[in-house]
């Protein structure tokens, strides 16, 4: 083999063999070295991302069909990008498989391709950095051995679009690895990382970068060891033990998604509790199974999500030009974002009057960059970056100061006006208030141009949105800076106008606040839950106001009801007594609604079936604010308020959305529903104008 050719990409360099020079053909390069290895790099155009498009797999066809006419020793596989290995399949060509025949069609070519792959007479081996999601992570499968560097993790996220593996990822994994953990990763779409990895023996071996060309030698020369773990695939050919494994998947899958919502879950177990064992059963299986639920409707809409995703993220594009962020306030929220700050590479200085807050928020740190499986060494570089300042040094420094102080309008217009005085005239000051009047809190300001809201959802480190608010006088720019400055910190910016709540809690608060009303009218809190869990709401509007802390949510709806025109439900008495009392605030305090044990309300198991027409009661309220929110330009069209409940408040992500829920049931439908439940309920149920613009 010639010595390591390495790419100088940046800092990073990729040992990409002699493939590096060679020209692109269907998004791959190809070249044999001197010691008749063939070098397949994976290399899509125009993008920094592979993909696995029709175009891939026709491209490694045509690949392998040379390697056919010339076979050489080894052929080894890798991506030529820097940002990973392949992310999965293009979702655009997926969205365009609206045909279940062509679908399937169109899948049994890539599981020809792949089984080309597999067969090959040479030893074949993967070589892994970063990412290797989906149809990317099956084309690595289909070689003999994975070798991962420092760093590649491995996922099937197709569960997460409604679907399951469907390049022959079913079994290749299952009979890679013990066939239990291979259903574990694909029914969660959750990650291997290289230490899981190999643990699990989805890789042969681990290496840093510079070691890749030593260690394809040793794999092209036969030398790796074999060290997968025992696997239950014994126990687990027997249908019956199947039986009992699929039930008890079954039951842990109905915990997270109903069958009739999420049906890939269920498809799958199906899948392999008939099938597990017989190869060519499951591969027909698959095939079937993917493109049925490519046609389903969770499917397409869980696809719509994923553009969604794209549309916000494309939101965040351009330069932050943000090195140093100051956050002012170490409480729930400040301490998270200065954390997350610091773990996504921003130099942060952390201020609280309360010495001891800025110490509880460092050890929050330190398990959030646990909890994000950093290493030992970008937990320390994340920990250094994040910085104690007591006497509130680092202002004049920061590019961005985020105020996370105490939900008051007087505090924070005291503590925004000392910052001001402090900061560069160039900084942005950013406000994580909830629910106070942005348009007032700028009068004061000498800069109100480049004063606007970063509201950041709690936890910080697990909700994707941030609501990017711009008041009625903040420069563009800076609504521009600070939306690339949420997509640098790996968030999902959603720029809305201020305006009481801005859009996730002016749209949230009402069913809150009804889940209360029907709490109150004597249905239990477990019913009321499951009115919504039924929906498809990931929990019940009753747990997530103890999440949220009984005294935020009352705190919201108190200021909302002072600024908007529109009658809300009244809080019920005992809901104010309650919070008042101050040991009842729901999970942070062990009790709330529910109690809490171990950070989970303890329910009880008997839950009285929802009754038709409750779930209007809450949900309606829900849309209808939405429907305000859109009409009164807060947010700009119903895609983006579709994303921002979506990512910020959890809304049934497979029903697309409130505003893709309202259209496919039909605007006409609610409006009436709306005005009966007026008549029934009170005028809290009253139509937006809003919906007439909508049919
Ligand atoms: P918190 O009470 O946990 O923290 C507030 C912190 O501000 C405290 O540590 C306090 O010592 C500190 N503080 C007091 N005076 C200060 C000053 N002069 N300068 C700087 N800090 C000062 O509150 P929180 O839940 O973290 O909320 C902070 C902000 O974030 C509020 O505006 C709140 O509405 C908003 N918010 C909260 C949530 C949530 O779920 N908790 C979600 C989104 C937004």
């Amino acid at each position: 083999m010639t010595g390591p050719v390495l790419d100088h990409l940046g800092e990073v360099k990729l040992e990409l063999g002699p493939a590096r020079d060679a020209t692109r053909q269907k998004g791959w390069r190809a070249a044999r070295d001197d010691d008749d290895v063939v070098w397949l790099l994976l290399d899509v155009a125009g993008s920094d991302t592979n993909t696995v498009s029709r175009d891939v797999i026709e491209g490694l066809s045509d690949q392998l069909d040379q390697i056919g006419n010339n076979p050489p020793a080894c052929v080894v596989i890798r991506s030529a990008k820097l940002s990973g290995f392949a992310a999965g399949a293009d979702i655009e060509m997926l969205s365009d498989m609206t045909d279940p025949e062509e679908a399937e069609a169109l899948l049994r070519q890539g599981h020809d391709v792949l089984d080309r792959l597999e067969a090959l007479d040479c030893p074949t081996v993967a070589v892994v950095h970063g990412a290797a999601l989906g149809a990317g992570f099956e084309i690595a499968l289909a070689c003999d051995r994975i070798i991962a560097t420092d760093g590649a993790h491995f996922a099937f996220p197709e569960v997460n679009l409604g679907l399951h593996p469907g390049l022959g990822g079913t079994f290749r994994l299952s009979e890679r690895i013990d066939t239990l953990e291979a259903m574990t990763l694909m029914l969660t779409g959750k990650s291997a990382h290289t230490v899981k990895a190999m643990k699990l023996g989805i890789a042969d071996q681990v290496v840093e970068e510079r070691h890749v060309a030593n260690a394809v030698k040793a794999a092209c020369a036969g030398k790796l060891k074999d060290e997968r773990p025992g696997l239950s695939d014994r126990a687990m050919s027997m249908a019956a033990a199947r039986g009992i494994a699929a039930r008890r998947m079954r039951a842990s899958a109905g915990g997270r998604a109903p069958r009739e919502h999420y049906p890939a879950p269920y498809a799958l177990i199906d899948l392999w509790e008939e099938h597990h064992g017989d190869r060519s059963a499951m591969q027909n299986g698959e095939i079937g199974s993917f493109a049925r639920l490519l046609a389903s409707d969770t499917a397409r809409e869980l696809i719509r999500v994923f553009h969604l995703r794209q549309r916000l993220k494309s939101d965040a594009a351009g330069d932050d030009a943000i090195g140093h962020v100051h956050v002012a306030g170490a409480g729930t929220m400040g301490g998270e974002i200065a954390a997350w700050c610091a773990i996504k590479g921003k130099r942060v200085t952390l201020f609280d009057p309360d010495p001891q807050a800025i110490g509880r928020a460092l050890g929050r740190a330190a398990a959030i960059c646990k909890d994000q499986h950093l290493s030992s060494i970008e937990t320390r570089d994340a920990l250094d970056r994040l910085i104690p300042d007591p006497g509130g040094d680092g202002v004049p420094a920061a590019d961005l100061v985020i105020e996370a102080g105490p939900e008051d309008i007087a505090a924070k217009t005291t503590i925004h006006a000392d910052l001001e005085a402090a900061m560069r005239p160039t900084a942005i000051l950013a406000t994580n208030t909830s629910s106070l009047p942005l348009n007032r809190l700028a009068e004061p300001l000498r800069r109100p141009s480049r004063f606007g809201g970063l509201h950041f959802f709690n936890p910080v480190a697990k909700m994707p949105l941030v609501e990017v608010v711009s008041h009625a006088d903040t420069f563009s720019t800076v609504g521009d800076r600070l939306a690339a400055f949420c997509g640098a910190i790996g968030k999902l910016p959603a720029r809305v106008a201020a305006a009481p709540g801005f859009l996730v809690n002016r749209a949230l608060t009402p069913y809150l606040l009804e889940s209360l009303v029907l709490l109150d009218e004597g249905l239990t809190k477990e019913t009321v839950d499951n009115i919504a869990e039924r929906f498809g709401m990931p929990m019940g509007p009753v747990e997530l106001a103890d999440r949220i802390g009984l005294d935020i949510c009352l705190h919201v709806a108190d200021s909302l009801a002072g600024q908007i025109n529109k009658p809300l439900a009244e809080v019920p008495a005992w809901f104010r007594e309650m919070v008042e009392e101050g040991d009842r605030l729901g999970r942070k305090s062990g009790k709330g609604l529910y109690t809490w044990d171990e950070g989970e309300p303890e329910k009880s198991a008997a839950r009285p079936e929802p009754e038709d027409g409750w779930i209007d009661r809450l949900i309606l309220p829900l849309l209808d604010a939405c429907v305000e929110c859109r009409r009164k330009g807060v947010a700009s069209d119903a895609d983006q308020i579709d994303a921002a409940m979506i990512f910020g408040a959890g809304f049934a992500p497979f029903r697309g959305g409130p505003m893709r829920y309202a259209r496919m049931r039909g605007t006409a439908e609610i409006r009436d529903r709306l005005t009966a439940l007026a008549r029934e309920h009170g005028n809290r149920f009253a139509p937006d104008p809003g919906w007439d613009e909508m049919d």
